[in-house]
């Protein structure tokens, strides 16, 4: 399942560079995935939505592995100051379709913001 930030967030910023995925952007910024650039209203490839923030951090479902493959703990979760890091339970997903996401990510590379 992917991590979802809440309304909570305070905008501290120290989840972001924890990320290994580049999952996490800063409210009102634009995200990436293989080359192409989404903004407020876009659906994701994989048909997700309702995630995008103009005024907090938000995750990317398409992005975030729940840090499978890299982490023993998601890494968002674990830095934030208010807990605000917390299962998505819009966007559910089993282990094994985490880590199918994390070499996709592979495949592709990730950009750095
Ligand atoms: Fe990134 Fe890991 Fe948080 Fe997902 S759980 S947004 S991969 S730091």
């Amino acid at each position: 399942m992917a991590i979802m930030i809440t309304e909570e967030c305070i905008n501290c910023g120290a989840c972001e560079p924890e990320c290994p995925n580049t999952a996490i952007y800063e409210g009102g910024a634009d995200w990436e995935l293989a080359g192409t650039n989404f903004t407020e209203g876009s659906k994701a490839p994989s048909g997700a939505e309702g995630f995008y923030s103009r005024d907090f951090f938000y995750i990317v479902p398409d992005k975030c592995t729940e840090c499978k493959g890299f982490h023993d703990e998601p890494q968002c979760a674990a830095v934030c100051p208010v807990d605000c890091c917390i299962p998505d339970p819009k966007h559910v997903e089993t282990e094994e379709e985490l880590l199918t996401k994390k070499e996709y990510l592979d495949s592709i590379g990730r950009v750095a913001r």
